[in-house]
This record gives structure tokens, sequence and C-alpha cells, in this order.
């Protein structure tokens, strides 16, 4: 019998570290390891939330360590171990399963990260950067195509590459020439896309003052949900970890309206 290769905890979490920088953000939670399983990891389940189905996913998969997005703790939490959050720590530690979770560090790494990796997946290259921490992109589409006709005809290029419906607002007949993204719950990166000159901003929500922005300032605001837009720089990341030490990995997608 051949054993599949093995790696420690601590070795695991420093090639996160190294590759992710943590210290580089002031974030809304702790990066790193949030909670801590078994000393060996053989098996890496990434996923966008550490949700109980994602928890769930991950025991059936025989995961020994979560790598996520989204993870338990946020600023602003009471800190009791009730309701969903004792549901969803007692089987991480019942099945003595690692959870190391990476947020603004995820968005922002400039090939694997979320916007990185949501830029690839519709097509668009990154030139200049933009708002705090850099996380907001600017740039154009990357093939020989100048851009899109209008506002309409991109939401239904990101509609058709992201796989479900997306919210526009805003600029409905002229041309696109400079688009911004930034994944997730971006909506406040809205003002500083527009000073920074961008025909459209892509993000995966919108809140209620973005719709008058879009149409007095003349941008197209297309908000193409929170998941959606972040399910591509986990994986990305877990799997270049995980083949750094020979570890299996497995991306498991729990399906989220919003
Ligand atoms: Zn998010």
């Amino acid at each position: 019998m051949t054993t599949s290769p093995q790696a420690s905890r601590q070795d695991v979490l420093q090639a996160f570290d190294a590759l992710l920088q943590p210290e580089r953000f002031k974030d809304y939670g702790p990066n790193g390891l949030q909670v801590e399983g078994k000393a060996e990891l053989r098996k890496i389940v990434s996923g966008v939330t550490a949700s109980l189905a994602l928890i769930e996913a991950a025991v059936a998969a025989q995961a020994d360590a979560i790598f996520v997005h989204h993870g338990l703790f946020w600023r602003g939490q009471d800190g009791r171990v009730t309701g969903w959050m004792k549901q969803r720590l007692a089987l991480l530690l019942a099945h003595d399963i690692n959870l190391y979770a990476y947020h603004l560090p995820l968005d922002a790494h400039p090939e694997l990260g979320n916007n990185a990796q949501l830029g690839r997946q519709l097509g668009l290259r990154a030139e200049r950067y933009f708002g705090e921490n850099n996380l907001g992109f600017l740039g154009h589409r990357s093939d020989a195509a100048e851009g899109f006709d209008n506002a309409e005809q991109l939401a239904e290029h990101i509609q058709h590459a992201l796989n479900r419906p997306v919210v526009l607002v805003g600029r409905a007949q002229s041309a696109i020439k400079n688009i911004a993204w930034c994944s997730g719950g971006a909506q406040g990166y809205f003002e500083a896309a527009i000073a920074a000159g961008t025909d459209a901003f892509i993000t995966g929500e919108i809140s209620e003052p973005q719709a008058h922005y879009a149409r007095e300032m003349g941008v197209a605001f297309i908000a193409c949900g929170h998941h959606a837009s972040e399910r591509y720089g986990a994986p990305a990341v877990a799997a270049h970890v995980a083949a750094q030490f020979g570890l299996a990995h497995e991306f498991i997608d729990i399906d989220n309206p919003a």
C-alpha cells in the first residue's frame, strides 16, 4: 500500500502566509489558521464560505483542512458559540479539520486572488489598481476587441461567463472601454472606480446609493453576485499550495444566489 503525501498543519499555514502576505492588510477578521485540527494533512477542500454545508461536504470528502475566503470570525461578532456558530465549530472539531481563512489577502493576490481570477474568468486584463489596499482592478478586454458596444452587451457577456443573472444600472447607450472590477461586496469602491476613469464597474453586490451614482455619473454598475464573483480565488490558491506539498485538493462550490 502506498501512502499519499502529507504535510504539517504549520508548513501549510506558512505556505499560505508566504503567498498571501496577510500582514500587509488591515482586515475584518483573523487571516490564517482560524480553527486548529489534526497536525498532518493529506487533503485540502477549498470553498468560498465556511458554511455548515461546506464543512459537511468536506467531512464527506475526507478533508483534513478547509481553505476559504469567508471564515468564521469577524470583527463585531459578540463571541458567543451558539446557534450556527456552535454547529459549524462542533462539526469541524468533531472531525479534527483545520480551517484556514484568508479574506482581503485572497482578494488581492495579483495572479491567484479573487480579483485576478475573476478578471480571467471575464476575459479582462488589469492595467491599474485603485482604492484601499489596491483591491480595485482597472483594465480592458484581454482579447483583440476594443471593448463592448454598450453596457448591456457587457452585462450579457458576464452573465454568460459566470452563468448567473446580473443587475445592470446606468449608462445604457455608449461604448464601454475601461472596465473596473472588485469581487464580493465592493459596492463601496464604486466612487473610487469612477474617479479612476472607468466606464463600467463590476462587483458582487449593489446597494441603494450606487444605482443613483451610476445614473448620475454615466458609469455602468454591474452586480454579478457576491458568491459568484468570489468562486475563483480560493481554489486557485489552495490548488497552488496543495501542489507545493503534493497534497490532494478539491474545490466544493456550495451554490449561493446572493
Ligand atoms: Zn466576500
